[in-house]
């Protein structure tokens, strides 16, 4: 089992249920929510590495749930997977304004699924990659002077 933990927010169990066996397949560590609310105490204990973020949510909704973790700082800078009905292409783009990383329509193939996972992971990762070269440069400056 992988350190990669992918929290999963969906409501319909049997949509949940898919997406968690897909990541795990893949050897990620899933953790699941059927609700922001339930989500919200889970990042209360934990940081996952994405977020895979159902839309259509009872209590609050998923572009609400995007903009509570943007507002705070320990949050913000987990990457958002936005799951949609297909054909919602105006919302798609106030979802990307809000700061979600990208989108996965339903019905969804689980390979475009894990593609797309993949893929924001593999960005997300380089750019924290990134800050620790940076951290070591400004630390072997500081024991220069
Ligand atoms: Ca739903």
């Amino acid at each position: 089992m992988s350190d990669t933990h992918i929290l999963v927010v969906e409501d319909e169990d049997p949509v949940r249920e898919l997406l968690a066996a897909t990541l795990e397949g893949e050897g990620y560590a899933v953790l699941e929510a059927a609700s922001g609310e339930d989500a919200q105490s889970t990042l209360g204990d934990m940081t996952p590495a994405l977020i895979l973020l159902d839309w259509m949510l009872p209590g609050i909704s998923g572009l609400e749930f995007t903009r509570w973790m943007k507002r705070d700082p320990a949050l913000r800078d987990i990457p958002i997977i936005m799951l949609t009905a297909r054909g919602e292409e105006s919302s798609k783009v106030v979802g990307l304004e809000a700061g979600v990383d990208d989108y996965v329509t339903k019905p969804f193939s689980t390979r475009e699924l894990l593609a797309r996972v993949k893929a924001v992971l593999r960005r997300t990762g380089g750019e924290v990659q990134d800050l620790i070269r940076v951290d070591a440069g400004l630390q072997i400056d500081m024991t220069q002077h």
